[in-house]
């Protein structure tokens, strides 16, 4: 199964990271989590199969199309981490600071429909040399990401097309998350209100299916001696 080396390098009663989650929409999603781990990197993710095909870009993505990124491969993250913004505890695989950078739509420049351009994605993927629109807040407009031929076996290039959305500004000034409007240095800081120090408990809370199984769990307390009583 494709999220098992995922899997492997995280323990999940310690990280409150999803475990799973199942795409849905008519879009293929993407998101670009900007990483405080180690050292600092932007995590650029695409829906494909129902997972997230993921690269680690240490300098971030440009708008401007001189510049090519250098983008690690890495494992297949699950569907629902595109929403993950907060801590990754202590003692964890990757732990830091995430904050959602841009995220959006994505869809194969030869257009079709979801499974259509997934299958011609996936072609691509394996081929090394992937080309899509974006439809994000902040990256916008034709991309490639292309694997380095005798290189490191991971390593690929993210580079910008010349379109109308092509900028030479740096983009990655625009440092908020585009989910809360907070920097990573204020998540940071605010994110004992977020996580606090038992992740499992903030994700139940977090998670109204698991509130209602919480919810429950008194009530069969209160029948138990009474059945005892019969
Ligand atoms: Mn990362």
């Amino acid at each position: 199964m494709a999220l098992t080396l995922y899997k492997k390098k995280r323990s999940f009663k310690d990280t409150p990271e999803p475990v799973g989650g199942k795409a849905s929409g008519t879009g293929l999603r993407f998101v670009i989590q900007k990483h405080d781990a180690t050292r600092l990197h932007y995590d650029f993710r695409l829906e494909m199969e129902g997972v997230l095909k993921s690269w680690a870009v240490p300098k971030g993505p440009s708008l401007n199309p001189e510049d090519k990124r250098l983008a690690m491969m890495v494992e297949d993250h699950p569907y629902d981490y595109r929403t993950f913004e907060g801590i990754i505890p202590e003692g964890n695989y990757g732990a830091g600071t995430v904050i959602v950078w841009d995220e959006g739509t994505y869809e194969a420049l030869e257009g079709g429909n979801k499974k259509e351009q997934e299958k011609t994605l996936l072609q691509q993927l394996k081929k090394g040399s992937l080309k899509f629109k974006m439809n994000g807040k902040k990256l916008k407009g034709e991309f490639a990401l292309v694997k380095l031929k005798n290189a490191e076996n991971n390593a690929w290039l993210l580079i910008k097309h010349r379109d109308k959305y092509a900028k030479e500004s740096d983009i990655t000034k625009k440092d908020k998350s585009v989910v809360s409007g907070k920097t990573i240095q204020a998540i940071e800081k605010t994110s004992k209100n977020i996580w606090g120090s038992s992740p499992r408990k903030n994700l139940l809370q977090k998670n109204p299916v698991s509130n209602e199984l919480k919810k429950k769990r008194p009530r069969a307390k209160v029948k138990r001696p009474r059945s005892q009583k019969l």
